[in-house]
């Protein structure tokens, strides 16, 4: 006896199979939301709709148990609970500076580790979040670039970040409860560890999933993305993302820069200038952060200043004077404050904003560039470090 063949119901083969064990949901784009429900044999007529509803209970309420999720059929329920996960990075600790600034400490899948540091002010709370463990870049004056990179985070782990820090802040509204339109984490800012540029499609879909209306919904105009110059992804950091874009410049010679900045020796300062001119008219912003690092007697004199504002004739820009934060074993010191305002009155003579960043959170470690993980052993030697920076 011949069996009969068997007629496939195309609408409940899998696409595609799922991998071992559950899938996490958090970090999938919509499209890919889309590929994991069809791979469980939800009915393509219906895939929309539960994209939608299940992105609206992932990103907007931060619904992490599918039990809850109430507009949806019991076995539908269960079914995405055998197959799926709706997990986050894991925070390990916890710290809170005198000044309000928070920092985690947060454990990633293969137990590295990253940090995220929450950074309160009078009108708006900025998270500083992680794209890499590590970096590959050896930014002399950057206690990060000491570390090798371990691996780039997935847009999971980054947009786990911004999850686990509205966790922390019980920023998720509540049903019922009119929404509240102020905001504890209003902005967010790509410079944590590691080069976002150098993870560009994770950063591109954490930052899209963020920025999605139905869900955390921050507008692009609240995030900026920091970059030491890969000029080759900075046309499509405007157009894929279209965020804003602080650019760490810190020098005004090639000389100087090479060696505070290394990957100025693949893309000098005119190349980095070229790309950065295109980027306002790119991404539709107003214009372009400059961050610059007061180091003592390397790059914070009259004349630096006065070539800086020279350099960037015609760019829209603001110049955001960052005093250096030190790091144990680091090679320079922090210009003296009335360097900086010098500094700072030039530029802004020349008729840019030059705000000075004030250090927030230095007593546990959280300043800009102070950020590495402790327990990481894959360490770039003294040596290395000082051969970068031009001393060795
Ligand atoms: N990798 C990206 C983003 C992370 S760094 C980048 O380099 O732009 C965020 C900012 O802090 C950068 O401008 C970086 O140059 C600056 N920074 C690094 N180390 C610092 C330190 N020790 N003190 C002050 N700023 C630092
Ligand atoms: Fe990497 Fe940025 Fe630090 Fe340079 S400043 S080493 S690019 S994290």
């Amino acid at each position: 006896m011949t069996a009969a063949p068997i007629t496939p119901d195309v609408t409940t083969v899998p696409r595609r199979l799922p991998e071992s064990g559950p899938v996490n949901l958090v970090g999938l784009t919509r499209e890919g939301l889309r590929q994991a429900l069809l791979a469980i044999g939800t009915p393509e007529a219906q895939v929309r709709m539960r994209v939608g509803q299940i992105w609206q209970w992932i990103y907007h309420w931060g619904v992490r148990d599918f039990a809850a999720m109430t507009n949806l059929a019991r076995d539908y329920r269960a079914r995405l609970a055998e197959h799926f996960v709706i997990a986050l990075p894991e925070v390990v600790a916890r710290q809170v500076s005198a000044d309000g600034t928070r920092k985690y400490l947060v454990r990633i899948a293969g137990g590295h580790e990253v940090e995220t540091v929450y950074i309160p002010e009078e009108d708006r709370g900025t998270l500083c979040v992680s794209s890499q463990v590590g970096c590959t870049l050896t930014c002399s004056f950057c206690h990060t670039g000491t570390q090798k990179l371990v691996r780039n985070l997935t847009a999971g782990e980054i947009v786990g970040q911004v999850m686990l820090a509205r966790d922390d802040l019980g920023e998720w509204p509540k049903p019922g409860v009119p929404k509240d339109e102020t905001r504890l984490l209003s902005n967010i800012v790509l410079m944590g560890m590691g080069e976002p540029l150098y993870n560009f499609e994770a950063v591109r879909d954490a930052m899209r999933i963020v920025m999605d209306g139905e869900g955390i919904a921050l507008s692009r105009r609240r995030i900026t993305l920091s970059t030491s110059g890969v000029v080759p992804e900075i046309a499509r950091c405007a157009t894929e993302i279209g965020c804003l874009l602080a650019v760490s410049f810190h020098a005004t010679t090639d000389a100087v820069r090479d060696r505070l900045v290394p990957i100025n020796r693949r893309w000098n300062i005119a190349t980095l200038l070229n790309a950065l001119r295109d980027y306002p008219r790119l991404s539709n912003s107003e214009r372009i952060t400059f961050e610059y690092v007061m180091l003592k007697g390397v790059n914070d004199s009259d004349e630096d200043a006065r070539r800086l504002v020279q350099l960037i004739a015609g760019i829209p820009a603001k110049i955001n004077l960052i005093p250096f934060n030190p790091w144990p074993g680091a090679p320079y010191e922090r210009s003296d404050w009335e360097r900086i305002e010098a500094f700072a009155d030039i530029v802004h003579k020349a008729g840019y904003a030059s705000p000075i960043r004030t250090p927030r959170g230095e007593d546990i470690m959280a300043a800009c560039g102070q950020l590495r993980s402790a327990t990481e052993r894959a360490r770039k030697s003294r040596a290395e470090i000082a051969a970068e920076a031009g001393l060795g």
